[in-house]
């Protein structure tokens, strides 16, 4: 494993990033000039296609920067599941999908589904049968959605565990493994996490491939 060595040295703003033109316009309006430590030292390298472990405390902005690199990745124009983000609980999907959404502003049709416990199985079958994007959703309704065949991963470039620790604490590390399997082995793989036990440290070494790792202590 690699530590990244973009250092907090260069400019932070965005613009230095050379994302798609209209990424960029809706940053600004966003309010997003500069980009957080965890952003700047982790999106170069998610941009060159590298997995990624990224390292910080709550807050540190880590769902932009897993979310404009897939972003930047995904191809409108081909309307196939292109990227899926597993996060621990629904509040937290919807959360992350309303991230996204606020980033994908600028770029028209892009459909993010999220699929979660707690809400009917049926209509989520409905909405993936209409197409989407990117997936955002929780391990458990994931994993039920792959092994029934509801939801096919075979186009799946970019994967992204967030709050990685949390998911692992709350025992979805068997729904983790039979998801992953149904994914292409050229994926590119992004790990979230504000802590970094032994366990992630496996898992993160069986799922992914010469990751970097980012680390922003808590006093950035
Ligand atoms: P984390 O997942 O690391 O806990 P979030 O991704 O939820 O943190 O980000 C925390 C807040 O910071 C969000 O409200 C988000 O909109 C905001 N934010 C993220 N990146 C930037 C940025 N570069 N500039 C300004 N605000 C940002
Ligand atoms: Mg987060």
């Amino acid at each position: 494993m690699s530590t990244s060595n973009n250092t907090e040295k260069k400019s932070l703003s965005f613009t230095n990033l050379k994302l798609k033109p209209d990424l960029t316009k809706n940053l600004a309006s966003l309010g997003y000039h500069d980009m957080t430590p965890i952003q700047a030292q982790s999106l170069p390298d998610m941009l060159n296609g590298k997995d990624v472990i990224g390292q910080g405390k709550t807050g540190s902005g880590k769902t932009a920067a897993f979310g404009l690199a897939l972003l930047e990745k995904l191809e409108v124009k081909r309307f196939r599941i292109q990227s899926m983000v597993l996060c621990p609980t629904r509040e937290l999907a919807d959360q992350v999908a309303k991230e996204l959404r606020k980033l994908a502003r600028a770029v028209h049709n892009i459909k993010i589904l999220t699929l979660c416990g707690g809400t009917p199985f049926g209509p989520q079958i409905g909405s993936l049968e209409h197409g989407a994007h990117i997936i955002v959703g929780t391990p458990g309704r994931i994993e039920e959605h792959v092994i029934k065949g509801t939801l096919i991963l075979d186009d799946l470039n970019l994967l992204v565990l967030d709050e990685a620790d949390r998911m692992l604490e709350m025992g979805f590390e068997a729904a983790l493994d039979n998801i992953i399997d149904r994914t292409p082995v050229d994926r590119q793989t992004l790990l979230f996490s504000a802590t970094f036990p032994d366990q992630i440290k496996a898992i993160s070494q069986s799922i992914m491939t010469d990751p970097v790792l980012v680390k922003v202590s808590v006093s950035e």
